[in-house]
């Protein structure tokens, strides 16, 4: 059976290119890049060169990156870091409502000991207002955090503005860009941005790798310590072959950044407007157009559960993912679509789809062939569905 991946928000394949190289430095140049000797030299000139690669792929310099095992721990490096070091100047926090867990959860964690914070809501799109960000601002606000583009719904947020606020009152201004790396131009400098998220396995780069952008000049308190690398900022033998691999994959897709964003914008939209045309009763989540992440599709399908239509599409060989939390033992739906303001009901039957590079016309053709049969059998199951139409 032929399979159709189209789960890239979770995570890519690795470039062959990218595998190729980090294997070179698992199994011949493997030294220590603290070490001395041409083992360690290779090593890490080999490191310094991946620092490069993500430094200029979001228009930082190289001394302003700080490797990571991923996106999760940059967020807490991030959040913790900023709280534990500007403690004495205040203990106020802003974020939005539609933030990744790992900004969310950090966030809250710091809430419970001792900090406040401000969770700022979204409109039926799932974008924040720089209104809202304005008037939550107080004397004692420390750091804000607002994400680049959201995971699951796609919207892209005002970003240069929030910056330019931040930056007006002196605020740390902290960006997850774990969705939008090579996927939108992102210049920390013109974004006003002070800490940034990054994550390799979502640019086509090894999983367990990411780097937090630290402008220079900013106060960040350190989340481990026992060792001196990353300049104290994270300590620990660096992950050496992943993060040469995060360098180069930088690399990759900032060469074909451009085309490949204006290509996958036009499978997006034949997969969108193919599902609304084909099916009832169906609500795209999250903005439309120039908005919208060009790799992300977001429906709720009424009268159906998203885990019913994953697990029916997986049968098909076609991956992809649903609102409801139910990989983490939870069924409360999505956080996301509820602050966009869904009901349960509908929220529980969304279904994300989100491109990647291999991706074709064809495989698209298939999804709009498959799901509709799909949608079909689980409704006529749905004794809601039965009563809607009866009505
Ligand atoms: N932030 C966002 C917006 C994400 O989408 C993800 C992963 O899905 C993360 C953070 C966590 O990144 P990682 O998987 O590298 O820990």
């Amino acid at each position: 059976m032929k399979r159709i991946y189209l789960d890239h928000s979770a995570t890519t394949p690795v470039d062959l290119e990218v595998a190729a190289l980090m294997m070179t430095y698992y199994t011949e140049k493997y030294g220590n890049p603290s070490s001395v000797h041409s083992f360690g030299r290779e090593a890490r000139q080999a490191l310094e060169e991946a620092r490069r690669q993500v430094a200029e792929l979001i228009g930082a310099t190289p001394q302003e990156i700080t490797f990571t095992s991923g996106g999760t721990e940059a967020d807490n490096l991030a959040i913790i870091g900023t709280a534990e070091a500007m403690s004495k100047k205040g203990k106020h926090l802003i974020t939005s409502s539609v933030e990744h867990h790992a900004v969310l959860e950090t966030c809250e964690f710091l809430a419970k000991n001792g900090f406040e914070l401000t969770i700022l809501p979204v409109d039926a799109e799932g974008i924040v207002s720089v209104e809202d960000v304005r008037m939550a601002i107080r004397p004692d606000t420390i750091l804000i955090s607002v994400m680049h583009a959201n995971n699951e719904v796609g919207a892209i947020q005002p970003i240069v503005e929030i910056g330019q606020l931040a930056k007006e009152h002196s605020i740390t201004f902290h960006v997850d860009a774990v969705q939008t790396l090579g996927k939108i131009p992102i210049n920390v400098k013109d974004m006003n941005i002070d800490l940034l998220t990054v994550s390799s396995h979502k640019i086509y780069g090894p999983k367990g790798v990411g780097a937090l952008y630290v402008r220079k000049g900013v106060r960040l308190a350190p989340r481990a310590h026992g060792g001196s690398q990353e300049k104290k900022r994270r300590s620990g033998t660096e992950n050496t072959p992943g993060i040469i691999g995060f360098g180069k994959a930088c690399e990759l897709i900032g060469k074909r950044m451009d085309k490949e964003d204006a290509r996958q914008i036009i499978l997006r939209d034949k997969l969108m407007n193919g599902i609304i045309e084909r099916i009832k009763y169906v609500k795209v989540n999250g903005p439309l157009g120039e908005k919208r992440l060009a790799n992300n599709v977001n429906v709720s399908i009424r009268f159906v559960e998203g885990e019913s239509l994953l697990l029916s599409l997986d049968m098909l060989g076609i991956a992809a993912s649903s609102g409801s939390a139910c990989t983490s033992g939870s069924l409360d739906p999505s956080h996301v679509l509820l602050a966009m303001g869904l009901v349960h009901e509908i929220a529980h039957g969304s279904l994300r789809f989100s491109l990647g590079s291999q991706n074709t016309e064809e495989e698209i053709d298939y999804v709009l062939e498959q799901l509709p049969k799909i949608v079909e059998r689980l409704r006529m199951m749905s004794p809601l569905y039965d009563q809607a139409i009866h009505k």
